[in-house]
């Protein structure tokens, strides 16, 4: 038996952190995994999560009974309000069906299955990804039988976004396709478009009919502002478009092992959400019955308090005031002290977690192996990854490979 199961290749990411944890030079930099670090490079447990969990664990009315199918709603529904906006038509008109997943990965997946049951326009199942995105994202799709194909979205020769070639792919698109769109923070570019390329995206995809399957893995960390963050996703509900979001509270919350997330699936009226709803929660008992409790509650108490949430509204800051810090001094290094050559404004022109540098994978590789410096092929690097201690280094050895 098993005789032909192939070997998969171990995952890219969760590899590369292992080489680095496995690395014994004292000055080794891992800018793989995108988990926030502080400036001491150690994960970071939010002081209002902390708070929060003390709540918890004296609340002597808590017990460990199953959720229901669709999760906490307290949870959901304070989910729903951060990303749709609590002033949305589609909140107020009762029209939002919301499920509790298992992160964002989990509504990822819960999304597609939905979408490879339900969605019945245009023949066999497709799903449009940006060129490139969260490499995950392909492998959820195919799992459920959903073909992924590539639209046009990064141009390297800007190492911008590549707006006329995201618009044609959107026109040249069967009308009624689906497009995964990055709510903020493009995973990996850290490059989004303005509002202004936003509404026409918008535009053309009503005009289209297109489904636009939103993933929101890093609301608050694209601007620090949670509303800003949601900009794009209120502005489609605004316009009557027909889509889904994926909510993740990893990132933001900084729970990513609680695995706290959300689908959120916006209908035209409640009779059709109500139908909608009761399509969920049949595919989510037969996946995993009913989601974790303890993760929800935290983010639940955490909503739904005012004091709690303007706290957490200043980790969110301190979590992106760092980061968007740690651009600029990278960009001050390259361009004032080393004068590193090319140009590397999109270092602090880029959002959210993840930047792009534009350089090629043979460099990458040369990072990695002689520097020490963990980051992926494509360039990427985590801006968490990088602090006051480390980052003259980082620039150095970028330099360094830039220069060769
Ligand atoms: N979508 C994108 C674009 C992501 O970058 C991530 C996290 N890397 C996720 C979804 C899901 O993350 P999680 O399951 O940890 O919430």
């Amino acid at each position: 038996l098993w005789q032909n199961v192939p070997l998969a290749p171990p995952d890219s990411i969760f590899q590369l952190t292992a080489a680095y944890k496995a690395d014994t030079f004292k000055n080794k930099v891992n800018l793989g995994v995108g988990a926030y670090r502080d400036n001491d490079n150690k994960p970071w447990v939010l002081p209002v999560v902390k708070k929060a969990t003390s709540i918890l664990l004296n609340d002597e009315a808590l017990d460990h009974e199953y959720l229901p199918i669709l999760g906490l709603k307290d949870f959901t529904s304070a989910a729903a309000k951060l990303i749709i906006g609590s002033d949305s038509p589609a909140i107020k008109e009762d029209r939002v069906v919301s499920a509790q997943t298992i992160s964002g990965t989990g509504a990822n997946h819960l999304g597609a299955l939905f979408l490879s049951k339900f969605y019945k326009w245009n023949g066999p199942a497709k799903v449009y990804l940006s060129n490139p995105t969260w490499a995950n994202h392909h492998a959820i799709f195919k799992n459920v039988g959903i073909e992924p194909v590539d639209y046009a979205y990064y141009d390297p020769k800007t190492i911008g976004l590549d707006f006329n070639g995201f618009i044609e792919a959107l026109k040249n698109a069967p009308d009624r396709s689906v497009f995964l769109l990055h709510a903020c923070a493009h995973n990996p570019t850290g490059i989004d478009p303005t509002q202004e390329q936003w509404k026409a995206i918008a535009e053309v995809i009503g005009a289209k009919k297109h489904y636009s399957f939103f993933d929101c893995a890093y609301q608050g960390f694209a601007s620090g502002d949670l509303d800003k963050d949601a900009w794009a996703v209120r502005y489609f509900v605004e316009q009557g478009l027909p889509l889904l979001v994926c909510q993740s509270f990893a990132k933001n919350a900084g729970l990513y092992g609680e695995r706290v997330g959300a689908l959120h699936i916006v209908s035209s009226d409640r009779e059709t959400a109500n139908r909608v709803g009761s399509q969920v929660s049949v595919l989510q008992r037969s996946e995993i019955s009913n989601p974790p409790s303890h993760g929800a509650r935290l983010v639940s108490l955490i909503l739904n308090d005012a004091g709690l949430f303007e706290e957490w509204k200043r980790d969110i800051q301190t979590m992106a005031g760092r980061i968007i810090d740690m651009r600029k001094e990278l960009h001050r290094l390259l361009t004032e002290e080393l004068r590193t050559p090319g140009n590397w404004d999109h270092i602090v022109n880029q959002i959210g977690m993840f930047s792009f540098t534009g350089i090629q994978p043979e460099q990458s590789k040369a990072l990695v192996e002689k520097s020490h410096i963990y980051l992926t092929g494509n360039g990427r690097i985590s801006m968490a990854g990088l602090n006051s201690h480390n980052i003259r280094y980082f620039a150095g050895e970028l330099d360094g490979v830039v220069r060769k």
